[in-house]
């Protein structure tokens, strides 16, 4: 069995920063660090590597010191692991960060299981799983806490808004998945040996490697643009009401009423 497992480098906050003035992530002594979840979705491959058997491969896109999540996943078990880092994936929005995966993962050759996790804690747009499966043509299973993989296909339990299903899809299947999932090992002294050695089983791919045209990858291939990042200002206006409930009551529909808010009639 072929798996290939997403992996995405974040700064290591959940308290993303901009730039005020330049409308840019401030990277400066913020420490990098697999996407959380990513490290859930590698369990998860192992996990069936250690039941059943399986090749897996770690993908990532970014800038060169994103190897570095590479050589973790690689350290932790990976049996191969990949950077797609070209200076034409520059500025990718969703799309043609997905469109560079897909390609990179058709490169890959055959594969049963993509896993990636649900979202990532800087970007945050969770677009990436859904894109890459409808790039490759494939199911996805997204919001997956809990999978069984039988005999060429999986059964996954997703959570809802309002509960959980369970669903089963045949392979080449692509799941997201969340950190309810499994309990994510560590890398070993072995793993980070091999990942650190020359021989070890890591590659670095361009543009030209997966066969993507300028146009279809970083900013040329881009569908979105981002106009303007800021923080938004918070601001408060706090008015303590007093009195008795029914005075306090009154006062409050009144606040609201000059807000614009109209109460049922
Ligand atoms: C218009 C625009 C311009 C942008 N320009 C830049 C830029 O110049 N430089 C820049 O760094 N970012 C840029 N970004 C952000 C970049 O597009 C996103 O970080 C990227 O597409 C992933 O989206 P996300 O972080 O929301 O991931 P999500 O969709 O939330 O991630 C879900 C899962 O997908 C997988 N995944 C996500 N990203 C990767 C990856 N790169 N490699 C492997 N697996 C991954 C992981 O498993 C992750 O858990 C830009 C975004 C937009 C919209």
């Amino acid at each position: 069995m072929n798996i290939v497992v997403l992996v995405k480098q974040v700064p290591n906050t959940h308290d993303v920063r901009i730039d005020p003035k330049t409308g840019n992530l401030i990277r400066e002594g913020v420490e990098s660090i697999i996407n959380p979840e990513d490290r859930h979705a590698l369990e998860a491959a192992l996990g069936i590597k250690d039941r059943l058997g399986a090749e897996i491969t770690a993908l990532t896109m970014g800038p060169p010191q994103a190897i570095e999540v590479i050589c973790e996943a690689v350290a932790t078990g990976a049996d191969r692991g990949i950077l797609l880092s070209d200076k034409a994936f520059a500025g990718a929005d969703t799309w043609a960060t997905s469109t560079a995966l897909g390609l990179a993962i058709k490169r890959i050759g055959e594969f049963d299981i993509i896993l990636a996790g649900r979202q990532a804690i800087d970007g945050d747009t969770a677009q990436i799983g859904p894109q890459v499966a409808e790039f490759l043509g494939i199911p996805q299973l997204t919001y997956v806490r809990d999978l069984e993989v039988l005999e060429g296909k999986i059964t996954a339990e997703r959570v809802l808004e309002d509960g959980c299903e369970r669903i089963e899809a045949p392979f080449p299947v692509l799941l997201t998945v969340l950190a309810a999932l499994n309990e994510p090992r560590h890398p070993t002294v072995a793993g980070m040996l091999r990942s650190a050695s020359e021989r070890a089983p890591i590659e670095v791919w361009n543009a030209a490697d997966i066969g993507a045209k300028a146009l279809d990858v970083g900013f040329l291939g881009s569908l979105t643009q981002v106009t303007r990042t800021f923080t938004p200002k918070e601001a408060r206006n706090t008015r303590h009401l007093e009195g008795s409930p029914g005075s306090v009551a009154a006062q409050l529909i009144q606040c609201l009423q000059e807000q614009g808010i109209r109460l049922g009639e």
